[in-house]
């Protein structure tokens, strides 16, 4: 295994590509999972390391298969199913959830870094909860018109609404004594979304105006008429009472939240699985955004005809690009260091809480490397 970098953010072997050997070799360690483990030292700030620490599977004492993690996560099991499955704990299935979860941040970063953005995008909010019904949220998307592909993903707090009983609404209000949700959570969850768009625009030196299709919700071009990205897209928006038929012009994200209805447990209607924290409730919906962009066929039809292209290369992908993209973190450790992340996705990427809420989940402290 060739060693990429220096895994200490704060030396210059961890940023800059070297060209004379950076590290000497200091013999083996023995594991029980791994065997014996080749050991290293850098040669400019002395921290050591081993091939494992490049590994997806740093730190853990159990091999799971993580294409079953992706495949049942896809296909609507929940952790506890999955634990069975694979003969392991609730604990170990969250785990490998979550540096799923760091691959696929790191597999979208790249691939957004190569896509043409050529088409118009479709932004809408699926809504949903975590924890439990007090804490609803919106699950705001962006996908490709033609193709379907996810573009960003967002999440933003909802305060609990609707007809309560006269014990829910005082259950309410005393939640809402530890902190209340952001009166203006999805205006800024979709300034978020416009801050990446605006990003991905500059590194692609894009002048044409950004077809961007919303329903009516208010918060939409409230976010948009105060960013600077608004001179460069075309707000176009619709009912979303008209019927969800694939001529809809919001037909990606209907099909993208129906989609998310039927695959992913924590958001079926009625689910006895809904997530029991919104930070693993992101985990598991990054995972699945990594199925369905870039392992999922595009279309079931032409699939029987033997035709397996993604989302991703519908949307403008090579299929060599996605190839060396997907080779590229297989198996890896991904360093948050090195994604240059924008703030929804580190939201993502350190398993946010919900406002007034404990955490309650350990983080190992090799997350914020
Ligand atoms: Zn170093």
């Amino acid at each position: 295994m060739t060693i990429p970098h220096c895994p200490n953010p704060r030396c210059q072997c961890f940023s800059t590509p070297r060209t004379e050997k950076w590290y000497h070799s200091i013999g083996f360690h023995p594991t029980k999972t791994f065997g014996p483990v080749p050991r290293f030292r850098c040669k400019l700030c002395r921290k050591t390391f081993s091939t494992q620490t490049f590994s997806i599977d740093y730190c853990a004492n159990k091999i799971i298969d993580y294409n079953k993690i992706l495949q049942h996560i896809s296909s609507a099991s929940g952790n506890i199913d999955m634990a069975r499955i694979l003969g392991c704990s609730v604990e170990t299935v969250q785990n490998r959830i979550e540096r799923l979860a760091h691959t696929a941040m790191a597999v979208q970063q790249a691939a957004l870094g190569h896509l043409p953005l050529q088409e118009p995008l479709v932004y809408d909010g699926l809504e949903s909860f975590s924890y439990s019904q007090f804490y609803p949220h919106h699950l705001n998307i962006s996908a490709g018109a033609d193709s379907q592909f996810i573009y960003t993903l967002d999440f933003a707090n909802l305060r609990r609404k609707g007809s309560m009983t006269q014990e829910q609404k005082e259950k309410r209000a005393q939640l809402e004594k530890g902190a209340k949700a952001d009166k203006k959570g999805i205006e800024k969850s979709t300034k978020r979304t416009l801050d990446r768009l605006r990003q991905l625009m500059e590194q692609k030196g894009l002048i044409r105006p950004l077809v961007l299709r919303t329903d009516q919700h208010q918060a939409y071009p409230r976010a948009l008429q105060k960013h600077p990205i608004a001179a460069l897209v075309q707000h176009e928006s619709y009912s979303s009472k008209a019927p969800r038929t694939t001529q809809n012009p919001l037909f990606a994200v209907n099909y993208v939240d129906r989609q998310i209805r039927k695959d992913l447990s924590d958001h079926t209607r009625e689910t006895v699985q809904f997530a029991k924290h919104p930070g693993a409730m992101m985990a598991r919906c990054w995972v699945y955004l990594f199925a369905h962009n870039f392992h999922k066929p595009y279309r079931i039809k032409r699939m029987r005809m033997k035709d397996e292209h993604t989302h991703s290369e519908e949307a403008g992908l090579g299929e060599d690009c996605l190839k060396r993209i997907l080779g590229q973190y297989q198996g890896k450790r991904v360093f948050y260091n090195k994604l240059g992340l924008g703030e929804g996705d580190s939201k993502s990427w350190f398993f946010q809480c919900n406002p007034g809420m404990e955490s309650g989940r350990y983080q190992p402290k090799y997350y914020n490397l």
